[in-house]
């Protein structure tokens, strides 16, 4: 007795050796019938005898590639016909391909076995790559994913890879970047000016120049990086002049985790993480006195570390022996990095030396992922190369939605179903080619995940560029979303919760419905609606964005607030290496209330405090002064907080901060260490938080409280306020999946959009503040 089902996959079932390993499964249980790849996935006919057909079906999601991630299966019976054999149909081509595209994944370990055997007909191959790695996502043109609509439809295949991409037997079949010496793409080693050196070894020449510590821009996977040697200081602050990146740490890309175990601390988890397909960046504790050249990442406790992940990457490092290289984002400070030869030669000219290009064309642009590991899980800190476009999984569907995101750290983010897609790390939209990404990204992601938006969701703030572009979008539902309200949205999206929470939300900069600068918000919130329940006592801001650029004017502007003018004659070190004019001069700002808009932020209060013990009175890139103050403060083991006094204004709660500042003169007139102090500092702010949350508790009578926003990248704060919570019974969200900071918070839009009323659209007014666009 036969039967016959048929079953339906959806999910990423495509690119990722799925159609051969069922035919495998099928034929090794001499089983009938056929698989093709449909627009949601891949359909299934299997016959056979009951007991076979059975198995088949319960083995089928249990064993299936480790690339594939199955979302839905739907089985039922079907009349039996007379097909003995398991054929692979060709693929159909339908009106909703919503099967997903796979990121793109570091080489595995069969292709490097292949890669360094002389005998093999890819030996040293640089873009040799089979069903389980490869690139995927960069070099998508449409859907479905299929050769043809890749950039490899230049690449006819020879005759020996078009026999593996036929046999559902081989490694390669259907591997859609398939390719060899023979017939598929080349480096090539250029100079300065684009030209080709076509008498010198690409590989080579590429070596002896890192060696002798020169720039090199290397084409990758999602970009260009440049990569200089990391243990030669000279290359490593070359690079930084010319670059113009001051102290901003770059990433080392180090040989095997043997040698990233020289440099930082790394345990099986850690591990585990950097040699995971994903191949992210890993933010880790370095360990004392290592070789890496200390201008890598100056001030800094963490170092970025990851693994060679493309073939060439490894080809360097087994050519050059080298143990690190600095491997950073081919780009002038904040644009996007390069993806195009004839492009990076026109951009990067002015700091590179050479190039080592090839001729296999990117289409998307992503960057490397950061990610680290914090209270037992994964934190995304850029979630971008090698996680997108896998989805979100929400726990209801939603309309078809695009979320523009922010102004920094930008991301968007659509909605299909009960899938949320969040694009790779767009940047900060502050430049005209940051916005060129973005606009490419919303119409690349937009055909690629076959979703036509009925909503537009964007921030309140009436500048942002994403906000703009949102505005003059036609026929489509607007809504404007409050900036700390997406935050905690996002928290609760990914942890798929529904219903009221507390939110704590806490970060540099978000547009608040008072038109002023929210940044130390907490909220009662749900998807629809929230109400600020508590925030930060209001300080100026003075001078607006160059205040975030200069941590003293915040300093100026609290010590001002606590002790009036009066602070001038403080006997503390601050003080008394103020400029007086330039002092002065913020004072009658701040008093007749010019360019000083008033703020909530938790990051200004971070800089403030960094600028007065003498930590960061400047900074040069986001959030410096943050992690020097949290570095500082992690060589104390004080336990001691400062106090921060919680009173009620306005029919809410307001943190008020004047005590914390006396309470820091006071420590600095008896000389207290900075580091003490930083430490005192984190702790006394971490107690407020605790003691804030089981006052709103009491109020409420919700236990629920989600953790979002970029302050808590700071894990003195994150992991302490984590712990004590729970200690205190709270159930508590934190973000793994996306980032806490602004990266996460298209995905927050999008969940408020779908929850708001119908006939609501939201447009801004323009209200009287200065552009504010520092985080
Ligand atoms: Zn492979
Ligand atoms: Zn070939
Ligand atoms: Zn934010």
């Amino acid at each position: 007795m036969q039967v016959r089902k048929e079953i339906q996959v959806a999910g990423i079932v495509q690119g990722v050796g799925f159609r051969p390993y069922v035919y495998r499964l099928a034929t090794d249980r001499n089983l009938g019938g056929n698989i093709s790849n449909t627009p949601a996935g891949v359909n299934i006919e299997i016959q056979g005898p009951p007991d076979r057909v059975e198995d088949f079906v319960s083995r089928l999601p249990e064993e299936a590639p480790a690339l594939a991630q199955i979302t839905h299966v739907l089985v039922r019976e079907l009349p039996c016909k007379p097909d003995r054999c398991f054929e692979i149909l060709p693929s159909h081509t339908g009106e909703h391909a919503s099967a997903l595209i796979s990121p793109d994944v570091a080489v595995c370990e069969d292709c490097l076995r292949e890669l360094f055997d002389p005998q093999d007909r890819r030996h040293l191959y640089p873009f040799i790559n089979c069903t389980n790695c490869g690139p995927r996502f960069t070099i998508v043109r449409d859907v479905p994913y299929d050769r043809p609509r890749t950039s490899m439809s230049t690449f006819p295949m020879c005759d020996k890879c078009r026999a593996e991409y036929e046999d559902p037997r081989n490694r390669r079949f259907h591997a859609q970047p398939n390719a060899c010496w023979e017939c598929g793409p080349q480096l090539e080693f250029w100079d300065i000016q684009g030209r080709p050196m076509k008498a010198l070894d690409p590989i080579e020449a590429a070596v002896k120049r890192l060696r002798s510590g020169e720039i090199l821009a290397v084409k990758g996977l999602g970009g260009f990086h440049f990569a200089v040697d990391a243990v030669n200081p000279d290359a490593v602050e070359r690079l930084r002049q010319r670059k113009r990146r001051v102290e901003k740490p770059f990433a080392v890309m180090v040989r095997d985790l043997e040698t990233a175990g020289r440099f930082c601390e790394i345990d099986a988890e850690a591990q585990r993480l950097l040699n995971s397909r994903q191949r992210p960046i890993v933010l880790l504790p370095r360990t004392n006195g290592t070789a890496i050249a200390e201008t890598v990442a100056p001030h800094q406790r963490d170092l970025g570390l990851f693994l060679p992940y493309t073939p060439l990457h490894h080809l360097l490092f087994a050519a050059g022996k080298f143990t690190a290289l600095v491997m950073t984002s081919g780009n002038l400070s904040e644009e996007p990095i390069a993806i195009d030869n004839r492009e990076a030669v026109d951009r990067l000219g002015g700091i590179a030396d050479f190039f080592l290009v090839h001729d296999r064309e990117i289409l998307l642009r992503c960057d490397d992922s950061v990610v680290r590991r914090s209270a037992g899980r994964l934190r995304q800190i850029r979630r971008s190369r090698g996680y997108v476009p896998a989805p979100v999984r929400l726990h209801k569907e939603l309309p078809q939605i695009l979320a523009v995101g922010g102004e920094l750290k930008n991301t968007i983010c659509l909605t299909r179903r009960n899938l949320a897609f969040l694009s790779q790390h767009i940047g900060d939209l502050e430049n005209i080619e940051s916005f060129d990404f973005f606009c490419n990204a919303v119409t690349y992601l937009s055909r690629i995940l076959e979703i036509e938006p009925e909503v537009i969701a964007h921030d309140l703030h009436p500048d942002y560029f994403s906000t703009k572009w949102a505005l003059t979008q036609k026929g489509v539902r607007l809504v404007g979303v409050q900036h700390h309200h997406a935050h905690i949205a996002a928290c609760m999206a990914e942890n798929r919760i529904d219903g009221r929470v507390i939110g704590l939300s806490l970060d540099g900069t978000g547009y608040g419905t008072d038109g002023q600068i929210w940044g130390g918000e907490v909220l009662i919130a749900d998807y629809a609606s929230f109400e600020r329940a508590a925030h930060f006592a209001y300080a100026a801001l003075p001078g607006g964005a160059t205040a975030i650029r200069e941590p003293w004017r915040m300093a100026v502007s609290y010590l001002a607030q606590t002790f009036g003018e009066d602070f001038l004659g403080l006997d503390i070190p601050f003080v008394q290496k103020l400029e007086r004019g330039k002092a002065e001069l913020i004072l009658r700002m701040m008093a007749q209330r010019v360019n000083s808009p008033l703020t909530s932020s938790c990051g200004r209060l971070f800089d403030a405090v960094a600028a007065l013990i003498g930590i960061r009175q400047e900074v040069s890139y986001e959030a410096q002064a943050a992690i020097e103050l949290e570095m500082s403060a992690r060589s104390s083991n004080e336990t001691d907080g400062y106090p921060l006094a919680i009173r009620r204004e306005d029919a809410r709660w307001q943190i008020d901060t004047a005590p914390l500042f006396g309470a820091i003169v006071e420590d600095l007139r008896r000389k207290v260490c900075a580091e003490t102090i930083s430490r005192r500092f984190h702790n006394g702010l971490v107690e407020t938080l605790m003691r804030l949350a089981c006052l709103l508790r009491q109020e409420s009578m919700i236990n629920r409280i989600c953790v979002s926003g970029g302050t808590f990248n700071n894990l003195l704060v994150f992991e302490h306020l984590v712990r004590k919570l729970e200690s205190q019974g709270f159930e508590v969200f934190t973000h793994s999946e996306v980032p806490a900071g602004d990266g996460g918070l298209s995905l927050g839009q999008a969940l408020v959009a779908a929850h708001s009323a119908p006939n609501e659209t939201h447009i801004p007014q323009h209200q009287e503040i200065m552009r504010c666009d520092l985080d």
